[in-house]
């Protein structure tokens, strides 16, 4: 139902409107009931005192009860109750596959204001539509405001209503003035915190002013309605539903959308018959003269298409199969289906809510429900887990955002939120995140493309099955040290071995790296230096790459030289770029490190595969602070088999061996070790293979269309392409594994790929060829 006493829309009154409700309400925030008293004998022309405003309990009490219409009430207000506890929102709780429970909790409007028109009809139905939402959604206080009528009486039905509803807190104010009370409270009136319910041109104006210190529902404009109606329509019955719209007020708005001439013309007799003998004739005459739209539709399709042009606030579909037609419309406030669902039944008895969206603004509001006294607050329970994880995105982008206490209050918990047991660098990190196996052709680790050689394999089974398994074992893995010494040039207290070069290296960042040290390392480089790093508190420095992926030799010096890093790493040939250093550059950052007092390692796990030029092993006589760490796992083709070693200064590496475990390189690797030491020379004719398969891959993909193939000195290079994430997803549905080589944005649309076999690298060339074609 729309408002009872406008007689235009309201989404922009008078000037003359705009102002005297803007006086109003000055009047009623600076001076309060006094304002109230003035205004209510002004424009309702009663004299009250501000005592007199709430309606005594014993009023509400002695309204009537037992007549035909308040039975009937009482009936519509079973229905309308049991409609709304029927769609009252429930509380949802949803928890994704990462742990975290996310979700909606609904909570009532605390108290709320219900404004009942008085003027030419009493509203108990409008009182009913939005008190039972607001008693079922939970409200706490609700206050009815009404205008008082002559005499000072609010209207005897609206009394019986509230009685019937069990309301209790009534006051006789009504205008611009009962809303400025309810939203800026006064000595009577204490404020609510939302108001609803219709009103005239100037309650409208003064929800629409005070809107933002108070809630409110809907801006009420006249009431319109919409028929469709095709040839199986009762023409008399349309007509009355057209007259019982009308009858509200001058202003209403109805259309009749007829599906022919002939269904027109019935109607259209039908309405001129029947409005003869209605008491209320003149205003549903003005109205239908003034507003009316009477025509014909040629089609569904077009009835639908101006029904939600109009986006009425009712609609009555009464054609063959109206369902069909409620699917074609979008914008309505509320849709009455078939011929046997007059408005009527609806503005009072059937259930759902008659205060509805006016002016077209079904385009965008909703009728009144039990959510308009509610409100939504959004849940999040993210979890530790989920903080370790997830939350270097969140510090991503508050970073982007310019806003970087965001990512720090991310980053600190990160660091923190976990288990309060370890130390804090540790709590900080999420665990290394192990790549995707699946694959038959399988580019993505940097690992030699052949297994070690089947009689190689047996060689070192037979060996150890001679060996008992049930000793420590001292000699064979000292024997290995003393081989890899011997080989380099060194003096056997050189040499460490251990896991993995991983192991050794993580070693050496926990012997040089005290908290609040400095860390130097390269970007993008290899993602486990910053993690070890941050393990040790250290503070964590970088020196990038060129745009090209190239040391800058002279940066590096400077940067030494400035931060005085208790441990600077170098990763040579670079993972995931390849890129060398040559060896004036990498002596001269040595010695910048050692006048820091510093450390320099340089990570070779890929050493075999650059040229002579970058042999650094000669560093380990001259300098007293460099250690070079190298592994077995590419060259060696042993990744399975964990070993790696490191060759330092004496007096480095006497202090290293402290972390070394005893017993630490068990049998297998040893023996493993020693008989592929053996071989060293069918080890160093495969990475010559490799490198020859290396440059026929890297000039193969050059040619390709929008690729872009880096310089590498290592069995892997980079290319950089126009949809990274699209054609590592292409590649990988054919079986073919790269690697995206993590989240620095200098690394953005590149992908890493290893050397493979021949017959691997054809294939990843023709899949890549029919993807970017
Ligand atoms: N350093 C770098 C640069 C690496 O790429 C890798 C392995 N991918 C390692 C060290 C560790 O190798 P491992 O532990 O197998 O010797």
């Amino acid at each position: 139902m729309g408002d009872a006493e406008s007689t235009q829309p309201r989404m922009s009154a008078p000037k003359e409107v705009e102002d005297a409700v803007r006086n109003v309400i000055d009047a009623v925030r600076t001076r309060g009931d006094d304002a109230l008293c003035e205004l209510t004998e002004r424009w309702d022309r009663v004299r009250l005192e501000p005592a007199g405003f709430r309606v005594p309990a014993e009023a509400i009490a002695s309204a009537p009860l037992g007549s035909r219409f308040a039975e009937a009430f009482q009936r519509a207000v079973e229905r309308i109750r049991r409609f709304h506890e029927g769609v009252k929102p429930r509380s949802v709780i949803v928890e994704d596959d990462e742990g975290v429970r996310m979700g909606i909790r609904w909570t009532p409007v605390r108290s709320v204001g219900l404004y009942i028109p008085g003027g030419k009809a009493s509203y108990p139905s409008t009182l009913a539509m939005t008190a039972v939402p607001a008693q079922i959604a939970g409200v706490e206080r609700i206050v009815v405001v009404s205008p008082p009528g002559p005499g000072g009486a609010v209207s005897p039905e609206v009394l019986l209503a509230a009685r019937i509803l069990g309301l209790t807190e009534i006051y006789r104010v009504g205008g611009a003035q009962a809303i400025a009370a309810l939203a800026l409270g006064t000595k009577s009136i204490p404020r609510v915190d939302k108001i609803f319910g219709p009103g005239n041109v100037f309650v409208a104006e003064a929800k629409k002013q005070l809107f933002g210190e108070v809630g409110i529902d809907l801006l009420a404009g006249p009431s319109e309605l919409v028929v469709y109606a095709d040839h199986t329509a009762e023409p008399e019955w349309v007509a009355a539903d057209l007259m019982a719209q009308a009858e509200h007020d001058e202003s209403t708005r109805v259309t009749l959308l007829a599906s022919s001439a002939g269904v027109l013309s019935s109607i259209r007799q039908a309405m001129a018959a029947l409005v003869e003998a209605e008491p209320r004739r003149q205003i549903i005459e003005k109205s239908w003269a003034q507003h009316g739209t009477f025509e014909v539709v040629s089609s569904l399709e077009a009835a639908a298409a101006r029904i939600n042009e109009m986006a009425p606030e009712h609609l009555s579909i009464q054609v063959e199969g109206p369902w069909q037609v409620l699917a074609k419309i979008k914008n309505a406030g509320a849709i009455f289906l078939g011929s046997h669902s007059p408005v009527a039944v609806g503005d009072y008895y059937a259930g759902p809510n008659h205060v509805l969206p006016t002016g077209r603004s079904a385009r965008y509001a909703s009728c009144l429900s039990v959510e308009d006294f509610m409100k939504r607050s959004n849940l999040v329970e993210a979890g530790r887990d989920f903080l370790l994880r997830r939350c270097e995105d969140v510090e991503v982008l508050g970073r982007g955002e310019h806003l970087p206490a965001h990512a720090t209050s991310v980053s600190l918990r990160r660091r923190s939120g976990a288990s309060p047991l370890a130390r804090r660098g540790l709590r900080a990190l999420a665990p290394y995140a192990l790549v995707e196996e699946e694959g038959d052709v399988k580019l993505n680790q940097n690992e030699s493309p052949w297994d070690v050689p089947g009689e190689v394999k047996e060689e070192v089974a037979r060996k150890l099955k001679d060996l008992p398994w049930n000793r420590y074992h001292q000699k064979i893995p000292q024997e290995l040290l003393a081989r890899v010494a011997k080989d380099a040039g060194v003096a056997e207290e050189c040499v460490l071995a251990g896991s993995g070069s991983n192991l050794l290296l993580q070693w050496i960042f926990e012997a040089y790296c005290a908290p609040g040290s400095t860390l130097l390392h390269p970007t993008p480089s290899f993602s486990l230096y910053p993690m070890w790093g941050e393990i040790c508190e250290a503070r964590l420095e970088t020196v990038p790459l060129t745009d090209r992926f190239e040391y800058d030799g002279r940066r590096w010096a400077e940067a030494v030289g400035a931060l005085k890093p208790a441990l600077t790493v170098l990763c040579l040939p670079n993972n995931p770029t390849g890129s060398e250093m040559g060896r004036k550059e990498v002596t001269e950052i040595a010695k910048a490190a050692a006048s820091g007092g510093g450390i320099l390692v340089i990570d070779e796990a890929y050493r075999e595969f650059s040229e002579a030029e970058y042999d650094r092993t000669g560093l380990v006589h001259e300098l007293e602070n460099v250690i070079l760490v190298r592994t077995c796992s590419k060259a060696f083709s042993a990744a399975g088999m964990r070993l790696g070693y490191l060759l330092a200064p004496e007096a480095i590496s006497l202090q290293l061996r402290k972390m070394v475990p005893p017993f630490h390189v068990n049998l297998f690797a040893a023996v493993l070790g020693l008989t592929l030491w053996e071989r060293k020379d069918f080890f160093l004719a495969q990475v010559r293979k490799i490198l020859s398969e290396r440059n026929r891959l890297m000039k193969a993909l050059a040619g390709l269309r929008g690729i872009e193939v880096f310089p590498t000195h290592a069995n892997f290079f980079l290319m950089r392409v126009r949809d990274a994430a699209g054609l590592f997803a292409s590649l990988k549905e054919r079986g073919i594994l790269v690697r995206t080589p993590g989240k620095d944005p200098a690394l953005s649309g590149c992908l890493r790929v290893s050397v493979g076999t021949s017959k691997e690298n054809d294939r990843l060339v023709s899949a890549v060829a029919e993807i970017v074609n």
